[in-house]
């Protein structure tokens, strides 16, 4: 499995599955989220509805699983980020639990590709380089037997420079 890295947008990555920095109510929102429904259409938000309405929405850490739309991937997967407080709330295994679930949801599609945003780094503010740090060691971890790339797509350019130096090691 390759570990890649890319400064871009996520929703234009011809990948099996892009990951979605979602909220627990799955309904959209700003950032990334709001990027992926307004270029993904509106099957992407029904879906969503869907699950919410089966099963209350999506915790923090926790993930689920759409098609995806209109979008070049075959999937999103809509996982919750924590919102930075501090860092006595368990945000740190929050959003490790995030990049492990969203793998395993992967696992199961049989997808070979994913790319992930930096979740939680946007809106919800949690440091950036804890952020890249948990990421790629959980990423690193991973014994996917699919997955043949993870892609790490990057949005601004503090992020990107973050993760290259962390890659790079
Ligand atoms: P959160 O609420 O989890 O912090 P945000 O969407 O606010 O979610 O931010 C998460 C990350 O997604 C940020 O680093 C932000 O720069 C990035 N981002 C925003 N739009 C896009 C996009 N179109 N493609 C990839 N990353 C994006």
């Amino acid at each position: 499995m390759e570990i890649t890295l890319l400064k871009g947008d996520i929703t234009l990555q011809q990948v099996d599955i892009i990951v979605n920095a979602a909220n627990t109510s799955l309904l959209g929102g700003g950032g990334v989220d709001g990027a992926i429904h307004r270029a993904g259409g509106s099957n992407i938000l029904e879906e969503c509805i869907k699950i919410r309405n089966r099963e209350g929405g999506c915790a923090v850490g926790e993930a689920v699983i759409t098609s995806a739309g209109k979008l070049p991937s075959k999937y999103v997967i809509h996982t919750v980020g924590p919102a930075w407080n501090g860092g006595n709330s368990n945000e740190k295994n929050k959003l490790a639990q995030c990049y492990e679930n969203s793998l395993l949801l992967a696992e199961e599609k049989q997808a070979t590709s994913i790319c992930f945003p930096n979740i939680s780094t946007g809106i919800y503010r949690f440091p950036k380089h804890a952020a890249a740090t948990i990421a790629i060691g959980v990423v690193k971890k991973n014994q996917s037997k699919s997955l043949e790339e993870v892609r790490f797509v990057c949005f601004d350019e503090e992020n990107h420079r973050i993760y290259k130096e962390l890659l790079q090691r």
